[in-house]
């Protein structure tokens, strides 16, 4: 044939989507993707991958690809050379902060960027802008567990691996639709269940896929998992069987905390929670009888205003029971995005540098300066929601958003899109034209993870690497590089040529990395932070029971209930929670240009429970109106039993305005840090079209 032969090439990668962390090679030929080959040596998955892992890459090649930079004139983009939209960027950077101070300025980093890229944000902020005011999108999800585990165990992260949720007895899954949202680790735990007859306990909502499957699914009220758990401790001490010798050994202030429990019976359960004593009772029984319990969670928890405190009185059953830092235990807060651990890691937090050190640190910081060799700034910046309240009130001026859709993901979203509308100067860094391009005044186009080089860290702290699988397509360009020629208009000279020299400049900087090297991460090789300055990894946070605080011990931490914001009343009598789906990842800019995602799940829905539907004379098809008070959007009606009464479910992959949750969730936010209520949200409903 006349056909010429091209090589096939295979590269490793890491998956682009959860913070499972399926790394796998891709097989290609020049930009055509073959086929994603996974293999038994990938740590977190071996031959396993989801629908999104293995099929969703139509995102690369897509015609909808940003190739230019994009400039605003007279109210419309036109495209650009990149030295033009630096030496834009740069000039009203100066300008703005020469006027207004450096914290008239703030900075979103990608929680799907790579470590490396998460690291020269931060800098960038820090270091050549000047301001603490840089966040990242966990803001958003798992800070609250964050919280939980630093105040109890003293990371903020999952406290061992896979491998022990693999090997745990018995799983205690709160506000978590595994099955979808980290289909790989729920194929591990369907595993284990076959294998060695693990148990499942699962609080949802919803009937999800694994509370169908579970030995025990509780259905608590919304908000309401901190007091069923809270009641299940009290009963492990009032009845002698709280791990004694584990608590005085190892954990501090059980006093205080068996006196904080004392309001929370099982009927103080029964009446708030709506769960039934036999349903208390039998979770307690097999609380007492596993040896062995993981604590998994997600957004049912953390997504609230007391989400902190939910998730900390998770982390405390786990303490009173002894398990926290034994293999086949701990606290596993399921990551969302792929790198969303690293984003945090890495320092893109308003408080902290990279490995958790505080800004206010004056040795920490004075290290820091001195390896950049500037002057920074002592003061906490402004986290992410923080950001949004100062752009209303006038006194930030200025945003660097990183591959955030922020005009539709974040909550409240149009009181964000007003916000946008305020900015005296916003710039977008992304790979498609998304909804909040339409407010940016530059548009700089980024690459896709497989065109870059660097690091993602998943669920279990495992830093891993992905090799360039592409080129960058048209003029785009990986954002470490961007960064990297940004700064260099500003007068910054960082001189890398490669993500590994940022690496080893963090790791050389940041203690929890300092045994970090691209030599021990070659191919499927990878590392689980903390990492010693000798290579060693740490599968397990806390080996020898030793958690991360001074004196070695962890601690309760008592905590108190609240009812949650956005009640139902009389004009909105129904709950409206909302998650993802398998197929889609969150708004759906890159799963949406794969066209067989499309084809299977077109359209945003709402789940009806079949009493409601048969109240208000809904069929599947229907279109509604959901109305909060915040906002209204229309969409189709699905009847189902994974919900039940007066809760609706919707999936969180709005394709367009009209089906965007965010037009609906409010503005309240965890009282700890900052997390939107996203699951406190009551809105009733108005039938548009029968079906
Ligand atoms: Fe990717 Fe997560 Fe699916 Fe694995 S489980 S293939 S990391 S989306």
């Amino acid at each position: 044939s006349a056909m010429r032969k091209t090589e096939v090439k295979r590269t490793k990668t890491v998956c682009t989507y959860c913070g499972v962390g399926c790394s796998f090679e891709m097989w290609t030929r020049e930009r055509e993707l073959i086929k994603v080959q996974p293999k038994p040596e990938a740590p977190a998955n071996q031959i396993s991958t989801c629908i999104k892992g293995k099929f969703g890459w139509g995102h690369i090649n897509s015609e909808h690809r940003l190739t230019k930079p994009l400039i605003r004139e007279n109210g419309a983009f036109r495209e650009a050379e990149w030295d033009e939209a630096y030496a834009l960027i740069a000039k009203r950077f100066t300008e703005i902060r020469d006027q207004h101070g450096p914290d008239a300025l703030a900075y979103i980093a990608s929680s799907k960027c790579t470590n490396e890229e998460g690291y020269l944000m931060q800098k960038f902020a820090r270091g050549v802008m000047g301001t603490n005011n840089i966040d990242n999108c966990s803001r958003y999800c798992q800070a609250p567990a964050t919280q939980g585990l630093w105040r109890t165990v003293g990371y903020g992260a999952d406290t061992g691996s896979i491998a022990d949720l693999e090997a745990a007895e018995l799983l205690l899954i709160v506000g978590a639709n595994t099955a979808e949202s980290h289909p790989v680790i729920a194929t591990r735990f369907k595993r284990a269940a076959k294998l060695h007859g693990q148990k499942h306990i699962v609080a949802d909502l919803r009937k999800n896929e694994l509370a169908q499957r579970a030995d025990l699914h509780l259905k608590p009220e919304p908000a309401t998992d901190m007091i069923w758990m809270n009641a299940i401790s009290k009963y492990v001490i009032d009845n002698g069987y709280h791990a004694e010798e584990y608590i005085r050994e190892h954990v501090d202030h059980f006093e205080d905390f068996k006196a904080s429990l004392e309001d929370f019976t099982f009927d103080f359960a029964i009446e708030r929670c709506g769960l039934t004593r036999e349903e208390l009772q039998k979770t307690a029984d097999m609380i007492v009888e596993a040896d062995t319990i993981c604590g998994v969670w997600a957004m049912g928890v953390t997504q609230h205003s007391m989400g902190s405190d939910t998730a900390t009185a998770l982390c405390n059953l786990l303490l009173v029971t002894g398990n926290m830092g034994r293999f086949g235990s701990g606290g596993y807060p399921m990551r969302g995005h792929n790198n969303v651990q690293g984003a945090s890691d890495f320092g893109n937090m308003p408080d902290r540098f990279p490995g958790y050190e505080f800004v206010s640190d004056d040795e920490v910081r004075q290290r820091y300066e001195k390896a950049w060799g500037v002057e920074l700034s002592k003061n906490k910046g402004l986290n992410n929601h923080q950001m949004v309240h100062n752009i209303h009130d006038g006194d930030l001026k200025s945003l660097y958003v990183v591959g955030e859709d922020m005009s539709i993901v974040d909550s409240d979203a149009l009181n964000v899109q007003g916000a946008f509308e305020k900015l005296e100067f916003f710039v977008v860094q992304d790979m498609f034209f998304s909804r909040t391009c339409e407010f940016a005044d530059v548009v700089l186009p980024a690459s896709p993870s497989v065109e870059k080089e660097g690091t993602f860290t998943n669920t279990e702290r495992r830093i891993q690497r992905l090799y360039q699988v592409f080129p960058p397509l048209g003029d785009s360009k990986p954002d470490w590089l961007i960064l990297t020629e940004l700064a260099k208009h500003l007068g910054h000279d960082w001189g890398y040529t490669h993500p590994s020299e940022i690496m080893h400049e963090a790791a050389g900087l940041a203690p929890m990395f300092a045994g970090v090297h691209y030599d021990l991460l070659t191919d499927f090789n990878s590392l689980q932070w903390p990492v010693a300055a000798d290579g060693t990894d740490a599968p397990d946070l806390y080996p020898e029971l030793k958690f991360h605080f001074d004196n070695g011990h962890a601690k309760f931490h008592p905590v108190s209930w609240t009812e949650p914001t956005d009640q139902l009343d009389d004009e909105y009598d129904l709950h409206l929670n909302n998650g993802r789906l398998l197929e889609h990842f969150h708004e759906g800019n890159m799963t949406d240009e794969t066209g067989g995602i499309v084809y299977k799940i077109p359209h945003g829905f709402v789940e009806v429970s079949p009493e409601l539907a048969e109240e208000r004379g809904l069929k599947s098809g229907a279109v509604v109106r959901l109305k909060s008070r915040r906002g209204a959007i229309k969409v189709a009606v699905e009847v189902t039993d994974r919900v039940q009464g007066r809760q609706l479910y919707m999936p969180m992959h709005g394709k367009k305005n009209i089906e965007a949750i965010n037009v609906l969730t409010s503005f309240e936010a965890d009282k700890d840090t900052d997390t939107p209520a996203y699951k406190e949200l009551a809105v009733n409903m108005q039938v548009l079209e029968d079906h």
